[in-house]
């Protein structure tokens, strides 16, 4: 008898793997795709060439308020200190980003980035910075900011909108929630700034069915999520929605997670369900796992690579070793393996960090020698 086609989780990390397995080629397509549609398009390596491109488009539109979605590449390439830093006022529309920016907080958890913080700590945020009456009620919590925060989206015609995925096939942008914001976005901005970070190219129609189906088991418990947004073009003269639209790929790192030999963990698809079981994450939230944007176990496995070294090298020692997160999630990937690996890299890590500290010990005193060798090392290390 024939085998039959893999299903769930098996079939779900076929999907991304076939895309990570010839990454240039799925970039070129889906950079070839959207431009034949009418995107504008760019690839570019770093968060600083992501920031200099969306800065140079915001200028050239001449927006100086724009609004964004929740997004983890967004956060990663801290394109609201880059908006700032050029007088661009960026508003987050979605209410947990909302509430943790108000409360100078890093957001925890993927998709609910303020699940850390009691209601009487929003309640308290939002009566020091609105003004509003003291409540825990949450429909008045909820609705305290939504008002503002829809004056906001019926004002601003400049979207800024981190992508689930992208599909290289059809050149569609994709993106998935429950509250609908990115609907909401999408369809009253008149400028579109897309960002996708490279892993997130999914190879066609086909396997988008199938990846959006594991990212809503992963994130709800549901065979779909409540709000799909596709875009697959610039609306027409007349029509709705965005009439420029950019999509800008970036890397950020990704190709050293591959070289590092932890592409697996470049499947992630960024759902939570691995966060939702794990026992450390619930105890300490995402402080332990270094600087935003990621965190629980899968920012074990990426953070000390896509960060710089020694921001988060115990990253992937926040773990029991239970193994509860390997088995829920849904695009497979074979966490406690790879935080095992990460753990035993970190290992190596820190015995050369003993040998360079005992090494600068004895170099110090001495100036002739010790800054030849630290010029060599500086050329040895360097990131390219
Ligand atoms: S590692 Fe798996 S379970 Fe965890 S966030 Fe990524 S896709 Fe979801």
């Amino acid at each position: 008898a024939a085998t039959p086609p893999a299903q769930g989780p098996a079939a779900a990390g076929q999907a991304r793997q076939r895309v990570l397995d010839d990454l240039p080629t799925f970039v070129e397509q889906l950079l070839a795709q959207a431009g034949a549609n009418g995107i504008h398009v760019a690839h570019v390596t770093s968060a600083q060439d992501a920031n200099r491109r969306i800065i140079h488009i915001l200028r050239e539109a001449g927006s100086t308020e724009i609004l964004r979605n929740h997004a983890l590449i967004l956060d990663e390439i801290g394109v609201d200190r880059a908006a700032a830093a050029n007088a661009i006022r960026i508003t987050r529309l979605h209410a947990g980003d909302h509430i943790v920016e108000l409360a100078g907080e890093r957001g925890s958890h993927p998709l609910w980035p303020a699940a850390h913080l009691p209601a009487e700590a929003i309640s308290a945020t939002l009566q020091a910075k609105m003004r509003v009456p003291a409540t825990v009620d949450p429909d008045l919590l909820a609705s305290t900011l939504r008002m503002p925060l829809r004056r906001t989206l019926l004002r601003t015609h400049t979207a800024i909108v981190g992508l689930n995925f992208a599909v290289a096939a059809d050149g569609a942008l994709v993106t998935l929630d429950a509250d609908g914001h990115n609907a909401s976005l999408i369809a009253l901005a008149q400028h579109l700034i897309c960002v996708l970070s490279v892993e997130q190219i999914v190879a066609d129609s086909a396997d988008l069915d199938l990846l959006i189906a594991a990212f809503a088991r992963g994130a709800w418990g549901r065979a779909l999520p409540s709000y799909i947004t596709q875009i697959d073009r610039p609306a027409p003269s007349g029509g709705d929605g965005p009439r420029r639209v950019h999509l800008i790929l970036v890397d950020n790192g990704r190709s050293r997670i591959l070289t590092a030999g932890f592409g697996e963990a470049l499947r992630c698809i960024h759902c939570g369900a691995c966060h939702n079981v794990c026992p450390l994450f619930q105890q300490v939230g995402a402080a332990g796992y270094g600087p935003a944007p990621y965190s629980g176990p899968i920012a074990g496995v990426i953070h000390p690579i896509l960060l710089r070294p020694g921001l988060a090298a115990d990253a992937a020692f926040l773990c029991s070793a239970c193994t509860a997160c390997g088995p829920v999630c849904p695009v497979g990937i074979d966490l406690p393996r790879l935080l095992q690996a990460q753990r035993q890299r970190q290992r190596v890590w820190h015995r050369r960090g003993r040998l360079a500290f005992w090494l600068w010990q004895r170099l110090l005193p001495h100036p002739w020698l010790f800054f030849p060798v630290l010029r060599l090392a500086g050329r040895r290390w360097r990131r390219p």
